[in-house]
């Protein structure tokens, strides 16, 4: 049977990694685009070369590592900086979950984790199916700061750049509520693998 690809999406602190944390123990293969930036970024990073000529050495920590917080910094108040940041990274992190996502695999399908999936559309044609992880905007703000530690402006501030929950909803072709406690979305996560095995 031909490799199926999916993709799972949601808000800042919805619940993504945890679910596709358990995704892959129950043998999915998983593509992490989060992970790819920060390799892409990383000391050595693939993107680092066009980070520094186009925002300069001083976006650089001294390991040649993107500086995060004064990037984070930039692209809050600057619009046109986070676009440029975004032309540099998007279509590389693209290009290497595609890469990743070539490479054999005797796993039964592979889901690839892309926060923003929805907001930049490069990945609809490639997935087959969407799963959205959901809750409420309290619970985002909640689990986030506690994972975190950013204060609860900073967590909205990011959430009101994501797209709005309602047409999250209506763009995902398989949703998982994550309103209640770590069990309830265990069960889910089992059910779900199960559907996509069964498709
Ligand atoms: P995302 O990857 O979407 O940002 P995470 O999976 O990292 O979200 O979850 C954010 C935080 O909330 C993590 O610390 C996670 O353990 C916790 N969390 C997620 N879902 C629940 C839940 N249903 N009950 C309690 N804690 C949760």
């Amino acid at each position: 049977m031909e490799h199926r690809y999916y993709g799972l999406t949601g808000g800042i602190g919805s619940g993504k990694t945890t679910v596709a944390d358990w995704l892959g123990e129950l043998g999915a293969r998983i593509i992490d685009t989060d992970e790819i930036s920060r390799q892409l970024t990383g000391r050595k990073g693939q993107a680092m070369h066009d980070i520094r000529e186009i925002f300069g050495a001083n976006y650089l920590d001294p390991e040649g590592a993107l500086d995060r917080d004064r990037m984070r910094q930039l692209v809050f108040s600057d619009p046109g900086a986070k676009m440029r940041l975004q032309n540099i990274l998007h279509p590389m992190i693209l290009a290497e979950a595609k890469t990743q996502a070539l490479m054999p695999t005797t796993a039964p399908y592979t889901m690839v984790v892309v926060p923003l999936l929805f907001e930049s559309m490069r990945y609809r044609d490639w997935l087959q199916r969407i799963v959205v992880v959901d809750c409420t905007e309290e619970d985002q703000v909640r689990r986030t700061m506690s994972r975190s530690g950013m204060d609860e402006a900073a967590v909205r501030s990011i959430m009101g750049q994501q797209i709005e929950r309602g047409m999250r909803l209506r763009l995902a072709d398989e949703i998982i509520h994550n309103d209640g406690d770590l069990a309830a979305l265990k069960a889910q996560v089992v059910q779900l693998h199960q559907r996509l095995l069964a498709l």
